[in-house]
């Protein structure tokens, strides 16, 4: 049923949430309040390894827990917080709060994992930048978290946008050391320039292009790895559902995967028995 996954339930009530306008100038409000509140909880979706099936990261998503409409999808709530004009703040607060429960997780004994953040945007514009970087900075410091191992997801959104400030903050915060991925890859409308000339280490592959099963779709598939791997990116699939999917990513050559296969996103207390979990794989178990 709609409720049993986390994934599920999000979807359900931002369906509510589109519903009215007054509604959504109520949750516009609610929202500047909710980090206060202490509403709103980062989750983590473990990433495995396509061959081994052991996890290797988590991807940082965030929720709000609204006391009245439930779990409330980012889907629904950072168009609002646009709007609204505090995506920033929130963004920052991501961060932080990303790195800060990782570090407590690691702190109690979790395996170093990677750990992959969403970055909007927004984040890129002038002023914004230099206090993105600075936000970065201060929390892997704080964490203990080494910068190699934080992965910033930004979009093509990010890269077409020309009023702001992008190349000189992803210079900047590539000098941290941090690890760069494109997100929701292909689903934009940017020309594959870009791909070239800017330093991204990890693409990753929308859940779209996963669904598909006919001979196109697999072409596509095919052609989009083998352009990631040419250009030496670590390719990562997203919203892998079915062991079938697994392997055709598999024999064109994916390196990761996330996806209810595995596990849907889970609030910071479950992440550790997940994290001891092998996951499916397309070769034997791992050893040990
Ligand atoms: P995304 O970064 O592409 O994240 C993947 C989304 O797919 C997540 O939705 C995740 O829960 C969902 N998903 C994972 N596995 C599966 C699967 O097997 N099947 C299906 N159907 N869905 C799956 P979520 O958490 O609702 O996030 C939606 C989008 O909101 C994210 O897409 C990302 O663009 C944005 N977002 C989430 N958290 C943050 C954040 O902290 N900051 C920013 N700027 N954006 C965020
Ligand atoms: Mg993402
Ligand atoms: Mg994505
Ligand atoms: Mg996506």
């Amino acid at each position: 049923s709609a409720k049993q996954r986390p994934g599920n339930s999000v979807a359900f009530y931002s369906q509510h949430l589109a519903a009215s306008e007054a509604q959504k100038m109520e949750v516009e409000g609610r929202l500047r309040d909710a980090m206060a509140l202490g509403e709103l909880e980062m989750y983590f979706q473990p990433q495995a390894s396509v061959r081994s099936g052991d996890v290797v990261g988590v991807e940082a998503l965030v929720r709000w827990n609204h006391p009245d409409l439930g779990l409330v999808s980012p889907e629904s709530f950072i168009p609002i917080a646009e709007e609204a004009g505090i995506t920033v703040d929130l963004g920052c607060w991501v961060i932080e709060s990303a790195l800060a429960g990782l570090g407590r997780l690691e702190a109690a004994g979790l395996p170093a994992l990677q750990l992959s953040i969403n970055v909007s945007a927004d984040m890129f514009t002038d002023y914004v930048g230099s206090r993105l970087v600075q936000v970065v900075r201060d929390s892997l410091k704080k964490s203990g978290i080494p910068p190699r191992r934080l992965t910033l997801e930004i979009t093509e959104r990010t890269i077409i946008d020309e009023s702001g400030n992008a190349p000189q903050v992803i210079d900047d915060l590539k000098a941290l050391g941090v690890r760069l991925a494109l997100d929701d890859f292909g689903t934009g409308y940017s020309s594959l320039g870009y791909l070239k000339a800017l330093p991204i280490d990890e693409l990753k592959i929308d859940r779209t292009f996963i669904m598909g099963q006919d001979k196109e779709d697999r072409a596509f598939l095919r052609a989009i790895i083998s352009m990631a791997k040419t250009l030496n990116m670590v390719v990562v699939a997203e919203g892998v559902e079915t062991q079938e999917q697994l392997v055709r990513l598999y024999e064109e050559g994916c390196d990761m995967y996330q996806g209810y296969l595995c596990s849907p996103p889970v609030s910071e207390s479950a992440l550790p028995a997940l994290v001891k979990t092998t996951f499916p794989a397309t070769s034997p178990a791992k050893s040990g």
